[in-house]
């Protein structure tokens, strides 16, 4: 893919002071480092990707810059405005109340932060599922409701976990396109994600990270023209060893 039919505009307002900002964080878990020196900004405007294979810290790096994870060393600093909520995060696997209906599940959220539930519902394009009960979703359709969730308030910062990993194709273009039209509306997202060619198409700024370190950090093709790579496929290849046999396992495709 060429820079040109990339979707990824970067927009008038696009800013380039971060965010949210993480400064030489580190994170253990007993003896094991699992992030080690980890510095990235989110700036708004921007859909930032975070890649790497299974295990490199990706979902550790993204609890730490939402304040769910303290590092043990380095810091994760805020200077966003002061509004109600400042980060909307979707887990990997969203877990909502089972009888609950999606329009109850969001309002719990909204009523939170005095916001209203329909534009949220809207977003992701589940208002005509409003009335179902979340039981009785299926996993896309959670996940977008977890999407739908990180966005009430209209939060300066939102970080997805794997939002589309294990969906069909038109679900997880679905969420990256949400990702896209969040950055667009001027929030700085960041999205953790196996799918290297949606990673390609919507994201203007990809950070890679291989055993608890960010060993690139650039627009995708940027990276492609630093690896000589035809793909961001192939550049991701030659910048961390071996992961096409794990992301096989994991059953994404090329
Ligand atoms: P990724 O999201 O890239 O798959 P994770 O951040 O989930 O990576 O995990 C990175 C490493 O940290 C893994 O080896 C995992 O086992 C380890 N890890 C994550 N959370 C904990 C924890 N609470 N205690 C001990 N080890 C953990």
């Amino acid at each position: 893919m060429t820079e040109d039919n990339r979707t990824n505009g970067t927009g008038p307002e696009r800013s380039t002071s971060p965010v949210l900002e993480a400064s030489d964080v580190t994170r253990e878990f007993g003896d094991v480092t699992v992030l080690r020196d980890v510095s990235v900004g989110l700036e708004p405007g921007t859909l930032t990707a975070l890649v790497g294979p299974n295990g490199s810290g990706k979902t550790t790096l993204l609890r730490v810059l939402c304040g769910l994870l303290a590092p043990s060393s380095g810091e994760v600093s805020y200077h966003g405005p002061e509004v109600s909520r400042k980060i909307g995060y979707v887990q990997q696997q969203p877990a909502f109340r089972p009888e609950f209906s999606v329009q109850e599940t969001i309002e719990f959220y909204t009523a939170l932060v005095d916001a209203e539930p329909e534009e949220p519902l809207d977003r992701v394009g589940l208002t005509a599922a409003a009335s179902r009960r979340v039981d009785s979703l299926s996993g896309g359709m959670t996940r977008l409701l977890g999407v739908a969730q990180a966005t009430v308030g209209d939060p300066p910062v939102v970080v997805m976990d794997e939002p589309a990993t294990g969906l069909d194709p038109g679900m997880r273009r679905r969420t990256f396109e949400v990702a896209r039209s969040l950055a667009s509306d001027g929030a700085a997202v960041l999205v953790s994600s196996h799918d290297m060619t949606l990673v390609e198409e919507y994201a203007e700024h990809v950070l890679v990270l291989d055993g608890g370190e960010v060993v690139a950090a650039d627009s995708p093709g940027a990276l492609c023209a630093e690896q000589e790579a035809d793909s961001l496929w192939d550049g991701f290849e030659d910048i961390v060893e071996g992961p096409a046999d794990e992301l096989a396992v994991l059953g994404v495709n090329r």
